[in-house]
């Protein structure tokens, strides 16, 4: 009895995923289409989606200190804000600044 587990695969340099080699090159015709590697990120996105990822992902945003970031680093530097906060408020009695 043959078993069919083994598939060879061959890897989609488009979306880095693993493509069965007798779909590989319609797969890969669609993917150049509909998927586009996100220059920001380097992750595979639709590219119908793109212009939304870009603007959810990776839109400038401004924090309460008025510094202006990508949105993906707002919520580690709200991290390192609150650490810098708490120690603050420790060593300096400060209780509003949040
Ligand atoms: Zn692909
Ligand atoms: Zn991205
Ligand atoms: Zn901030």
């Amino acid at each position: 009895m043959a078993s069919e587990a083994e598939q060879e695969t061959k890897l989609c340099g488009n979306c880095k995923r693993d493509i069965p080699l007798s779909n590989f090159t319609i797969h890969e015709i669609h993917c150049k289409r509909n998927l586009s590697v996100c220059d920001v990120c380097k992750e595979p996105v639709p590219t119908a989606d793109m212009e939304e990822h870009l603007a959810t992902e990776h839109m400038p945003v401004t924090c309460k200190c008025k510094m202006t970031m990508e949105k993906a680093f707002l919520e580690e530097h709200k991290v390192i804000m609150n650490t810098y906060i708490t120690r603050s408020v420790l060593t300096l009695g400060i209780r509003d600044l949040y």
